[in-house]
């Protein structure tokens, strides 16, 4: 895969009001927008917010009953994420919440890390990809779990950058993600990190010092997995992911042609983002990016002339609130809307 198609960057826009002489309110808004003709993506766009929608619904209803009001404000944002939208001279502008479990905001940051990582990574000449993990855990132990993950990394990688500039061994170089599935049927959690090292000896440093770090007892070396990258844009995809699955397969093994069991588990996906919340999801080690000059804000832009839409759950799309005609023409396929309607699971633990 090819990585022009995240070439069409979008800056967060803010939109605000003020009222023109024609009687519509004038509109600024910042950063370069979005290619109004490019239908697909639009669509790609009206799945996503119709997906993230209905399922900050059921987490709003969750952080209520747990009395978690700050996360209940967080996905109150996602839920409102380009709720309105702005369209003018074939550009869309909308305003992001940014969260990292809004999966409208996820595709947009994970295609600027992707562009701005292959930079670097494509200089390495033989990276390795790894995956290190521990027995999976109950949902009361997760936050636990995952802090010492974090903290536990960090020691590896600050014992060898000392030990490098003291002229031995060295440093270790990549980038991690960390990620955590859920097993619906044993409900437990496994978090996991997923690594590309700069090549095979540092991938091996790493998994012997998380072995170490663990004992036995914790994680054992056929959990783990070691290889060489063979594809590093399929790769940095695989590892620029941020937070958790939606979707899981209850059945791990699918057999063709059986009815779709994919389910949502609501309440396993919020015990997820509360572990991960304010933790450092994805990140690098050993290294630094290059100086970027494009960091410079697009100037506002202030629309006297365009066309507003408003986001309608009923019609899985944009609604232009003058016309009422639909933006992007999304029709949310019959199993998707199965999913979301019977098999998102509801209880509690
Ligand atoms: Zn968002």
């Amino acid at each position: 895969m090819g990585l022009e198609k995240f070439g069409d960057r979008e800056i967060y826009t803010l939109a605000e009001s003020r009222t023109n002489k024609t009687g519509q309110n004038n509109v600024i808004v910042n950063g370069e927008g979005s290619d109004l003709n490019k239908r697909d993506a639009l669509k790609g766009r009206a799945k996503r917010k119709t997906i993230t929608q209905i399922m900050m619904l059921k987490l709003i209803d969750i952080a209520q009953k747990e009395g978690e009001p700050e996360l209940e404000k967080s996905y109150w944002n996602t839920y409102y994420c380009q709720q309105n939208l702005f369209t003018a001279d074939d550009r869309l502008y909308g305003k992001y919440c940014k969260n990292r479990f809004c999966t409208l905001c996820c595709s947009i940051r994970k295609a600027e890390m992707i562009n701005k990582y292959h930079v670097v990574l494509k200089e390495w000449k033989t990276p390795y990809f790894l995956t290190l993990t521990v027995k999976s855990c109950k949902a009361g132990n997760l936050s636990l779990y995952i802090k010492k993950f974090i903290q536990g990394f960090q020691r590896i990688t600050e014992k060898h950058r000392k030990r490098y500039q003291r002229g031995k061994g060295k440093k270790l170089i990549g980038i991690r993600s960390l990620e955590c599935n859920f097993n619906p049927i044993k409900r437990t959690y496994n978090p996991h990190f997923h690594i590309i090292t700069k090549d095979k000896e540092i991938a091996e440093v790493l998994l012997s010092e998380w072995l170490k770090l663990w004992t036995p007892k914790f994680a054992r070396r056929p959990a783990q997995n070691i290889q060489k990258v063979n594809n590093l844009e399929s790769g940095l995809i695989e590892i620029i992911k941020y937070g958790s699955k939606i979707f899981t397969e209850p059945d791990l093994k699918k057999r063709k042609n059986q009815k779709d069991t994919t389910q949502i588990y609501i309440k396993a996906l919020n015990t997820i983002l509360t572990a991960m919340k304010g933790k450092r999801i994805f990140d690098r080690f050993g290294f630094n990016l290059p100086k970027q000059n494009d960091k410079k804000q697009m100037p506002a832009k202030l629309l006297t002339e365009y066309n507003e839409w408003e986001y309608d759950i009923s019609s899985a799309d944009w609604i232009n609130i003058k016309t009422g005609e639909v933006l992007t023409n999304y029709k949310m396929p019959s199993h998707l809307e199965a999913i979301l309607s019977e098999n998102i699971d509801l209880s509690m633990k």
